[in-house]
């Protein structure tokens, strides 16, 4: 049988993305989607959004018309998906988020709802990015305690957080398998008469610029050599299939706080 799927944030740049993914996706079916209240999009043809013809399913702003998802997939704002997160309780949805940005005392509210339905908080859908959280901490647990660590991240111009959840959630995984806290020796940037490196930190360097889809670096730099773990995403059709892989995967999961790294079975 088919995972039913609603998409929530249908103009969006993901939102078209996320259509294609699910009308190509075998194992599901796309029975909806959502535009914010006062969009001009509202009561479009989902397909035609998307730019591959109509499909039958006309965006709304009515979430009610959206009960028959089994799974609601949210790439939108904090606002909206902390709004719809509420929805999902009340109808015992599961949900996927990929909106990024979310303080710590919002993704507490969110792994709070986990308690009630089954939900993935995914910063970074891609396979290939998740992988890479694994490289990080094998490399941060081999070299680590004495090399000096700096992330960088590139995206596109119109990317209104920084830096990006991924770059974020790299050095998380690193301070986490070094036992640092990241709150205390993350460095966001530098300017002027900075003194010499602590070791102890980790740096985060951004670039916003054009169409860049995602770049991202971690540098586990010695004197004499230096290692660089590099993800390049070159279109985000790989986000919205490995959201599709999420919703896939969530649609038989019991209700709990999951990641990507629960998706792909990258956990020990
Ligand atoms: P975007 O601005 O192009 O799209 C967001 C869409 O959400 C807009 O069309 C907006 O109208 C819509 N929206 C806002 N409030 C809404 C509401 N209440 N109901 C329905 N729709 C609503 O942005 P984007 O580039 O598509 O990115 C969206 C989010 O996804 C951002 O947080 C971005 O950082 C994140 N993102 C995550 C990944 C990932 O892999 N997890 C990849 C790319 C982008």
């Amino acid at each position: 049988m088919k995972v039913k799927v609603a998409i929530l944030g249908c103009s969006g740049r993901m939102g078209r993305n996320l259509i294609q993914a699910a009308i190509e996706h075998k194992s599901i079916e796309l029975i909806g989607g959502s535009v914010r209240k006062g969009s001009s999009f509202e009561n479009f043809d989902l397909g035609e959004i998307a730019g591959i013809g109509a499909i039958g399913h006309k965006t709304t702003t009515d979430y009610q018309t959206l009960l028959a998802a089994d799974v609601l997939i949210d790439f939108t704002s904090i606002a909206a998906t902390l709004e719809h997160i509420q929805w999902c309780k009340q109808h015992n949805k599961a949900l996927v988020i990929g909106t990024t940005g979310f303080s710590d005392q919002q993704v507490e509210t969110i792994k709070a709802a986990g308690e009630h339905i089954p939900l993935v908080l995914a910063p970074n859908t891609s396979v290939g990015v998740n992988l890479l959280f694994k490289l990080l901490e094998i490399t941060a647990k081999a070299i680590g305690d004495y090399t000096d660590i700096e992330i960088f991240e590139a995206h596109h111009r119109f990317k209104k957080d920084a830096p990006s959840g991924t770059a974020v959630k790299m050095g998380q995984v690193i301070a986490d398998t070094l036992g640092r806290d990241l709150n205390k020796v993350a460095v966001y940037g530098r300017e002027g008469i900075t003194d010499e490196r602590d070791p102890s930190t980790i740096g985060f360097a951004t670039v916003r610029a054009g169409d860049i889809v995602g770049e991202h670096t971690a540098y586990f730099a010695d004197i004499g050599e230096r290692l660089e773990l590099t993800h390049k995403a070159s279109s985000r059709m790989t986000f919205a299939l490995g959201a599709m892989r999420a919703a896939f995967w969530l649609s038989e999961a019991p209700a709990g706080y999951y990641d990507m790294q629960d998706v792909l079975g990258l956990k020990d």
